[in-house]
């Protein structure tokens, strides 16, 4: 499975302390992130982690891309409900595309637990559900 990790600053803690929760889970996954999101997931965990451009150079942008291009599995995208960011239009456009190609998206820590944990047991399977109704 490709997973993107995206969090706003404010939240980046928070995705830190998520990923070191779930580090087992996720290390057998392909991750992506965006650039400063990523850059604090390898230093702290050591995880193996593509860097995509920072979340407001364009970085969410190029994880919708991944979305379009069907190359992307799940998204979770810590968001700081709080704080107004510089790319929000681009922020509500990866959200849309998610809803659009159906993939998973969570956006808070409880969410994002409760996917990782479906994901663990494999009962993920929105990909074949699809393929059945088309
Ligand atoms: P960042 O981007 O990981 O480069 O901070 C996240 C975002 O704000 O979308």
């Amino acid at each position: 499975m490709k997973i993107a990790l995206i969090a706003h600053d404010r939240k980046k803690d928070d995705l830190i302390q998520f990923v070191t929760a779930y580090q087992a889970i996720l290390a057998e996954h392909e991750l992506c992130a965006t650039g400063t999101t990523g850059q604090r997931i390898i230093d702290e965990t050591g995880l193996a982690v593509f860097r995509f451009q920072s979340g407001p150079l364009g970085g969410d942008q190029q994880i919708g891309a991944m979305i379009a291009n069907n190359e992307m599995d799940m998204i979770i995208f810590f968001r700081d409900p709080l704080t107004a960011q510089p790319h929000e239009p681009d922020v509500t456009a990866l959200i849309r595309l998610c809803d659009v190609y159906q993939i998973p998206l969570a956006t808070n820590m409880g969410t994002a637990e409760v996917l990782l944990k479906g994901l663990q047991e494999g009962f993920i399977d929105w990909r074949l559900l699809q393929e059945r109704r088309s």
